[in-house]
């Protein structure tokens, strides 16, 4: 079963009374979370119940040598993670035989974490255990939880290869939260090709925040970088110093109304977002700057101009750093919870550790890239059933634009499913590996690994990692067979990102994504720190960072060849043809571009020489067929530049059907591509083998690109901007586009 129900609603109560009761029972159950921290919080929770007949323990790689005998002969409620259960549990399931034999139940916690290569990797595990469970005679209910998503049985059903039933009403009671979508003006900057440059979230969240602090609102905002966090407050509380100072120069006159420079787009078209950055009435009751202004004439009869606490304002908007102390962090709460403190920037580091819950308002900058992410965020506003306001702050790509124009998209039935490829055969070969070293393979486990099993095992046994013998499939070598799966890295050698100075491994990046991440010139962000890579060496798997705190970001540009290798499905798509298959794609990253943090203001594009990369990989495309595209010839349409800008705008909105991320997938598009012969554009998986990304396109391709379409009619510029069909990642440079003939190319193919 999957229960699939919002932030804080009880789901893990909904598991954990089965779960007790089946260890009250005389069974066991195993608890899986995709982080060590997440296990930390369970364990402590699950011994606040004080139940003596429940022996719970985390096992992982903390656990100490000493105690892990304990567990597997003990414990009756074990936490544990997919690595270690990929590692260290199946391959000494002898060891836990006493554990398996008895085992009820196996919960699967915060699954919508195990999408893409990770999710395809934890849904092999989970065949594998339950191949040992039935070798001791067990078969436990799976229990899923997960944040809202579309389609939570088909997910759950992909990730355990079982039948599902879902749970996804969710009734809890909570307080009312008014949500503003909000799109920052474009400003008169210009970038390339002279596109309009939207003013950036960040400048748009530190005007807020001050607005916020102003009116004496607990506000938290979320900001993507620890640097941006850094930004956000420091001008959040610039402002408020400015403001300070025109207050206390004319203290004891009216309060002039605080209004903080250009936090009001002029012109908005989008009622949504057009609503004033000063708070809801509701919130403060009717008088939105009460609080504040009392506290003035309070100290302002008592003290002099300089003390009084208008003068204290800025000082009450912090920003939160990664690594601060459990000490350091308890303080934050804290003050905080006193209102000592009233506005903290922060990245989602602060998710893993600090609990900041019972805010009135939350600040979001940037479409945070799930749904789950964005209510997580957007919960923590909302003090005991009060309530709360949150915001979301557009980003100039093309989903924040469609988002902010279409609230249905957000807070309708979820368009976002979590996405997976089990089938994937760079994935399922290891684990099939890993499972005969378990227990040899015989021909009734075809079934458990899906449809594709006897194909791959073959190929096993031309490599000579596994052998044919009549009993079934052997691994015979030496070796540790889970070495070859790397359940968290996307296939290849890794590479190692390494702090120059200190030597420190700050973590590693898969070869394929190496060029686009961490390149020469790179700024690569670790935990909400920056850190800037001054060589990325290849041969040597290693890239050398240094900690630097610049004011810009680094896009990677690559450009694409791609050859269609087989048409899996196809189907009529309006006045087109639509088709899923594999392809084989040869990307080269040529360049990177800067662009300016607070103001979105292009530095330049930097030259790289890195090698082209082949990969073999799925991808959805779509063709028209010549006689489709005449008229909008004739009209003077650029058709190369519809499809670019099409290929463009519809990479950046498929994140809101598969919960991928933007630089997950690669497209390419042409007037003419040398296989089908008509104008033709291709979205890819990123990863060997797929992921199921492109495969969830061509599912849901109409909508995808219907709301394509939308995205880029709704962005106000004229001939293109970041919003809507520039890409940073474009290696053409965003050349040719052509926006009103993109619209134009959708509409005809969607035949509208
Ligand atoms: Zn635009
Ligand atoms: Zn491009």
């Amino acid at each position: 079963m999957i229960i699939s129900t919002g932030t804080a609603s009880g789901k893990s109560l909904a598991y954990l009374t089965p779960a007790v009761a089946s260890c009250l029972d005389g069974g066991t159950v195993l608890y899986l979370t995709p982080t060590k921290a997440l296990a930390a919080d369970q364990l402590r929770a699950l011994r606040e119940l004080r139940i003596a007949q429940v022996r719970a323990a985390c096992f992982d790689g903390d656990t100490p040598f000493e105690e892990r005998t304990w567990v597997r002969q003990h414990a009756n409620y074990v936490l544990t993670n997919p690595d270690m259960l990929h590692r260290g549990i199946l391959p000494r399931h002898a060891q836990w035989s006493s554990f398996f034999r008895r085992l009820r139940m196996v919960v699967v916690d915060e699954c919508h974490g195990y999408r893409g290569v990770f999710g395809s990797h934890v849904a092999q595990i989970l065949r594998r255990l339950r191949r040992i469970c039935s070798r001791y005679g067990s078969r436990p209910v799976f229990m899923l939880a997960s944040a809202t998503a579309s389609e939570p049985g088909a997910f759950a059903k992909r990730l355990t290869g079982l039948e599902m039933d879902e749970v996804t009403v969710d009734a809890s009671p909570r307080g009312s939260t008014t949500f503003a979508l909000w799109e920052p003006p474009l400003t008169e900057l210009r970038g390339e090709r002279g596109a309009p440059v939207r003013r950036t979230a960040t400048a748009e969240a530190a005007d807020l925040l001050a607005d916020l602090v102003l009116a004496d609102v607990r506000t938290l905002a979320f900001v993507r970088s620890r640097r941006g966090a850094e930004t956000v407050s420091l001008s959040a509380r610039a402002k408020l110093s400015d403001v300070a100072f025109s207050l206390s120069a004319h203290s004891g006159s009216p309060r002039p109304r605080p209004h903080t420079a250009s936090a009001t787009p002029a012109g908005h078209p989008d009622p949504a977002s057009a609503t004033s950055p000063h708070l809801p009435a509701s919130t403060t009751g009717g008088e939105p700057h009460r609080a504040v202004t009392q506290q003035t004439t309070a100290s302002a009869v008592s003290d002099p101009p300089s003390a009084n606490g208008w003068a204290d304002l800025p000082n009450r908007v912090a920003a939160y750093r990664a690594g601060y102390l459990a000490e350091d962090r308890r303080l934050l709460e804290g003050a905080l919870r006193s209102g000592s403190l009233l506005g903290l920037a922060t990245t989602n580091a602060l998710e893993l550790g600090v609990d900041v819950s019972g805010l009135d308002a939350v600040l979001i900058a940037g479409w945070p890239g799930t749904r789950a992410s964005l209510w997580q965020q957007a919960g923590r506003a909302g003090r005991e059933g009060q309530d709360a306001l949150a915001v979301l702050i557009a980003r100039d790509d093309p989903l924040d634009t469609y988002l902010v124009h279409h609230p249905e998209a957000l807070f309708g039935r979820p368009v976002e499913a979590i996405v997976l490829d089990p089938d994937n055969p760079y994935v399922l070969g290891p684990h099939l590996c890993a499972a005969a070293a378990e227990i040899p393979l015989t021909e009734d486990d075809l079934d458990t690994f899906g449809p594709t099993t006897a194909d791959v095992l073959d190929g096993l046994v031309s490599q000579g990692l596994l052998r044919r013998r009549p009993a079934g499939w052997f691994w015979t070598r030496r070796e540790r067979a889970t070495d070859l799966a790397d359940i968290r890295g996307g296939g290849g050698a890794p590479i190692q990102v390494v702090e120059a100075a200190t030597g420190r491994l700050l973590g590693s990046v898969d070869e394929p994504s190496a060029h686009t991440t961490v390149h020469t010139g790179a700024v690569y962000l670790h935990q909400g720190e920056s850190f800037l890579v001054e060589t990325l060496d290849l041969e040597a798997g290693v890239a050398l960072v240094s900690d630097a705190e610049p004011d810009y970001a680094t896009f990677a540009r690559d450009v694409t060849e791609i050859s269609v290798l087989e048409s899996l499905r196809s189907h009529p798509l309006g006045r087109g043809l639509l088709h899923f298959g594999e392809v084989e794609v040869t990307r080269q990253v040529v360049s990177y571009l800067k662009r300016r943090l607070h103001s979105g203001e292009m530095l330049g594009d930097e030259p790289l020489d890195l090698p082209p990369r082949t990969l073999r990989t799925r991808a959805v495309w779509w063709t028209l067929p010549a006689a489709e595209l005449t008229a909008l010839a004739d009209e003077g349409f650029d058709l190369g530049g519809a499809a670019h800008a099409a290929e463009h705008a519809s990479i950046g909105l498929l994140p809101l059907f598969a919960t991928c991320d933007r630089w997950d997938i690669g497209g390419v598009s042409t007037e003419l591509h040398a296989d089908t012969g008509l104008l033709t554009v291709f979205v890819y998986d990123g990863h060997e083998g797929g992921a199921g990304f492109a495969e969830r396109g061509y599912a849901r391709a109409s909508d995808w690109l219907t709301a394509t379409r939308e995205a880029i009619a709704s962005c106000e510029c004229e001939r293109g901007c970041p919003s809507c069909i520039q890409s940073p990642k474009c290696g053409n440079g965003n050349e040719p586009l052509d926006k009103q003939g993109a619209i134009r190319l959708l509409d005809t193919l969607l035949g509208s």
